[in-house]
């Protein structure tokens, strides 16, 4: 009888814990689905936008308070390239300053946004079709995520994790892999693209007063307008059929990341571009938000 007794008080004391696992997550995805996140494509251009102030900083700046506040940011950037696509799932992502020949005050930069592991280990199990690994050691925040980042969250009180480049794969793959992502808009993470929609290294001008490419100006005004018109399949299929694609894009690991935030798009969302503009004649400095 006694055995019995306590069984029942055990299966009770399961079902409670159960129901009350059960009952904080109905509460936890009834508050975040009243609020669907944005999602961001950001022009990051020269590491010095870290720590210079000018129009493009001072829009970055101008953000958060546009912005609801989310309660993880999900960088994919440009300037994490892999084998396989990882996610970062350490809880104190170092500073990563992955560039040479800069000031030194850009290299006493720090930006100690915690990560998020339990987010990171989600992500991995979550997404279906697609392996992602979870690093734990390796990487942490490069300058595409914090010399961003340090202008829309300067105190660095919003926890973040990187979403690598698997640069084995075809383009198709990183908008597919954008669409398994749209899940987190609706639990609070915001997913962000760093990168730049024309980004040509070899033809860049450091003079003050230099003047945009004619084909820089031309392939950016032709993204503009496939974004507008919603047309994002033909930023995924075509980019590279033209000269102007060609010059701008001539690797791809910054226009990547603008595919990732189309997958996560959905169709009744509005399109808002945050900044616009070419900066050094060869990198498209365009912003826009999807919301
Ligand atoms: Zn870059």
């Amino acid at each position: 009888m006694l055995k019995i007794c306590r069984r029942k008080a055990i299966v009770g004391a399961i079902l409670t814990l159960a129901s009350a696992t059960l009952w904080r997550k109905i509460m936890t995805d009834t508050k975040s689905s009243k609020e669907r996140m944005p999602i961001l494509f950001i022009g990051h251009g020269s590491p010095m936008n870290a720590i210079e102030k000018n129009e493009f900083t001072e829009s970055l700046s101008k953000l958060s308070s546009a912005l609801p506040r989310p309660k993880a940011v999900l960088m994919i950037s440009a300037h994490w390239e892999t084998e396989g696509t990882w996610v970062t799932g350490m809880n104190n992502p170092k500073t990563i300053h992955d560039f040479y020949g800069f000031p030194k005050p850009l290299f006493d930069v720090q930006y100690p946004a915690p990560g998020d592991s339990s987010l990171a280990i989600d992500i991995s199990s979550s997404v279906r079709d697609f392996k992602i690994e979870i690093d734990k050691n390796n990487w942490g925040l490069d300058h595409g995520t914090w010399s961003v980042l340090r202008h829309i969250y300067p105190e660095a009180d919003v926890p973040v994790i990187q979403l690598s480049l698997d640069k084995t794969k075809s383009i198709e793959y990183h908008f597919e892999l954008g669409q398994k992502i749209k899940y987190l808009r609706d639990n609070g993470v915001m997913i962000i693209g760093s990168g730049n929609i024309v980004h040509n290294l070899g033809e860049l001008n450091w003079g003050e007063n230099a003047k945009p490419h004619e084909w820089a100006i031309e392939f950016d005004e032709w993204v503009k307008g496939k974004l507008v018109e919603r047309n994002f399949n033909s930023l995924v299929t075509d980019p590279l059929k033209s000269r102007e694609g060609k010059l701008s894009i001539p690797t791809l690991e910054h226009y990547l990341p603008l595919l990732y935030v189309l997958g996560a798009s959905g169709k009744d969302d509005k399109l808002l571009f945050d900044y616009e503009g070419i900066q050094n004649s060869s990198i498209s400095m365009r912003c826009l938000r999807l919301t």
